[in-house]
């Protein structure tokens, strides 16, 4: 399975998965057709299958267009999403598998940034090698998605699932936030080591507008605020212990950063 990130509206991240056997390819949240169809005859691919991780405009967005061009194509997103996700076919639970040119997804509820929220994962084929997880807008690089439709526990609860997954996993996730991401990461955790050379890296990375996605779930256990209620900078920024207060509070600052 090849992976392919390709760039839509302001700073969103569509990937594109293929078979190079098969000339197959599934889409992960197309925000729009136009990028995608380039990319897909460009390399002779037919479009097989959309993932959909939640049902937000700027995910969808080229849904409908992508199956007017691929009628057979099937459409994949979470069960709770059912009626928001344009030509949705297949409703995903927890656990629930999905088979990819020789790999199987699956498939992690994580709500929070909206109710019905799921993420792909896929682990590696052989020891070794890296896991690929598409996690939309619920684990950024160096940050987490808004709370739009759950609450800092469900919130949590989310990302702690996605952060028990091994450190090598590479996390594809939808948006270019990270400087920002990571300029917040540093009023609240500035004395992280790892934190200060990850934000000199971005820095260099997007002064030459290059991608820092994917990232890599390690980088991310040690410099993602949002990973690390229970560390104790963390408690002290946010003047608890309690983890769910710390991530709460952690979220309602970036919210005003
Ligand atoms: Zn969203
Ligand atoms: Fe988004």
């Amino acid at each position: 399975m090849q992976i392919l990130r390709l760039e839509a509206l302001l700073d969103n991240y569509i990937f594109l998965l293929y078979d190079r056997q098969k000339n197959i390819a599934v889409v992960v949240d197309p925000a729009e057709a136009e990028p995608v169809l380039k990319k897909l005859y460009e390399l002779g691919l037919k479009l097989v299958a959309i993932f959909n991780t939640h049902h937000h405009w700027d995910h969808v967005g080229g849904n409908k267009e992508l199956i007017r061009k691929f009628p057979e194509v099937k459409v994949y997103g979470g069960a709770e999403d059912r009626g928001r996700i344009p030509g949705q076919q297949v409703f995903l639970q927890e656990g629930a598998r999905v088979e990819f040119a020789q790999r199987v997804a699956e498939t992690i509820f994580v709500p929070g940034h909206t109710r019905a929220h799921i993420a792909y994962y896929f682990p590696p084929q052989n020891l070794g090698e890296a896991g690929e997880l598409f996690c939309g807008d619920t684990l950024f690089a160096g940050g987490c998605g808004r709370l739009f439709e759950g609450t800092p526990k469900q919130m949590m609860e989310s990302l702690d699932k996605l952060r028990r997954l091994p450190e090598n996993t590479r996390v594809w996730c939808a948006h270019e936030y990270t400087l920002k991401n990571l300029q917040f990461a540093l009023t609240v955790d500035g004395e992280n080591p790892d934190l200060q050379q990850r934000y000199r890296e971005v820095k260099a990375l997007r002064s030459r507008q290059e991608a820092t996605v994917p990232s890599l779930l390690g980088i991310e256990k040690r410099t993602n605020p949002f990973l690390r209620w229970e560390q104790p900078a963390l408690q002290l920024a946010t003047n608890t212990k309690d983890p769910v207060q710390t991530f709460a509070r952690l979220r309602e600052m970036k919210d005003r950063f």
